[in-house]
């Protein structure tokens, strides 16, 4: 105990931050122990799928070129399918990230003169641009495809009446968020996805349903596709890229979209026989196999984090009794100054880049400044310890990642400490 409190001391925490974060952890044990459970239901249901499909050696072998007969890429889709349960998957490095598997997603099945119907309120930032809610080339917009939106209930519940209402003859496909991202609304379960997904097939049972499933991956046992999506799409460099993915994105579903999504992707008729993939099979494999456990550490960590700013009196979202969707913990802190403390504290506690200092900067597909602290081995990866925030009101930080649950305490500790030193919170122990 001594030791560690030297360690921690020698890296920075106080006395002070350290027995109040010790303090708060008292109090988690029942929870860790639910995260562990639901991670032994995901490593055994990764582990199977690994051996059901029969990933070998020869998985690993690099191709080029067109990539035909890439026996990894092929297998690696196959494991992605069977996990989710889904007829298919396209998981790939030529899906750059995980807005272009949403765009991917949308555009495959969008005709012109179709409606796409968003009814968890407004997608994430990046999408934007994607469906043309703010101008862009090249958006469904711009194809004739229209949008329309229902905003989820203020107590963060499905609007049915809404929906019921809302949709049209030429509505085509329904977007669901999981996660909150840069909003303050709760992260939806599965269950209640599960339920709004029957109920819009009650409406219309050919309506087809995107999950944009980005950081809600293993946080439960199960996932969107077991309860009826069409599709689900999310992003290699957050969960099931398991932090070692160096790039890619995935689009599980039925056959039927992953075939149009294929052909989207790379051409029609092509589909999913070319894609080279290169070196980097292994490092898919090996982080899918990673995910579950790493998913535990994240949320871990953005529980651990909720406990603490709770105790010192910010609004956090969600709270640390509330069961967990993704592993996004958004922190109000009210000002710039808050935010930005604390993300450099998560910046001091990186493995990567610990010397240098986050601005708030422009970044493409956002429309207000952000600020990112990430110290990862991946660029960008936001399964890593990372925290970002927009620089408006009210002034949230989220937070999410972690590779090992003690990185993600340590940069939470950081973050704590920068706002003491700051002067911005007083803790009492
Ligand atoms: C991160 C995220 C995206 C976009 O993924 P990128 O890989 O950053 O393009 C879309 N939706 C949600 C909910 C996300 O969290």
């Amino acid at each position: 105990m001594n030791d560690l409190y030297e360690m921690y001391g020698r890296c920075g925490i106080s006395k002070d931050v350290y027995m109040f974060g010790e303090k708060v952890l008292d109090g988690l044990t029942d929870r860790f122990v639910q995260f562990d459970r639901i991670t032994e239901i995901n490593q055994l249901k990764v582990l199977s799928a690994m051996q059901e499909c029969r990933v070998s050696e020869a998985c690993f072998m690099p191709s080029s070129g067109y990539g035909y007969n890439d026996l990894g890429r092929d297998t690696l889709e196959k494991v992605y399918a069977k996990v989710f349960h889904t007829e298919d998957a396209l998981v790939r490095p030529q899906l750059t990230c995980g807005t272009h598997a949403l765009a991917t997603a949308l555009f495959c099945r969008l005709r012109p003169g179709d409606e796409l119907l968003s009814i968890s309120g407004k997608p994430y930032d990046t999408l934007e641009k994607v469906i043309g809610i703010r101008r862009e080339k090249g958006s469904l917009a711009e194809y004739g495809i229209s949008y329309s939106q229902v905003d989820l209930k203020s107590d963060g519940s499905f609007d049915f009446e809404g929906i019921r209402a809302a949709v049209k003859e030429n509505t085509k496909l329904i977007a669901i968020q999981r996660s909150k991202g840069y909003e303050t609304r709760p992260s939806l379960s599965v269950d209640q996805i599960g339920e709004a997904i029957r109920f819009v097939k009650s409406l219309n049972k050919d309506l087809t349903v995107m999950v944009d499933n980005c950081y809600g991956e293993f946080t439960d046992t199960k996932e969107p596709s077991d309860v009826g999506a069409d599709m689900v799409v999310g992003s290699l460099i957050k969960n099931p890229g398991g932090g070692l993915a160096p790039m890619g994105g995935y689009i599980a579903g039925t056959a039927s979209c992953i075939e149009q999504a294929a052909y989207r992707l790379t051409s029609p008729g092509l589909g999913k026989e070319v894609g080279a993939t290169l070196d980097i099979n292994r490092t898919l494999f090996q982080g899918l196999f990673l995910s579950p456990t790493v998913t535990n550490a994240s949320l871990k960590g953005a529980l651990f984090a909720a406990a603490i700013y709770e105790k010192l009196g910010f609004d956090v979202i969600p709270d640390s009794k509330e069961r967990r969707n993704d592993i996004i913990q958004a922190v109000t802190l009210g000002s710039a100054e808050a935010v930005c403390a604390f993300c450099n504290g998560i910046q001091k506690a990186a493995p990567v880049d610990s010397h240098l200092t986050a601005e708030p900067w422009d970044m493409p597909g956002y429309d207000s400044k952000v600020i990112m602290a990430a110290g990862a081995f991946i660029s960008g990866s936001s399964i890593e310890l990372s925290a970002d925030a927009p620089l408006r009101p009210p002034y949230a930080v989220y937070f999410q990642g972690g590779l090992t649950w003690y990185h993600a305490k340590y940069g939470i500790l950081m973050s704590l400490q920068a706002l003491v030193d700051k002067g911005i919170v007083d803790i009492y122990i």
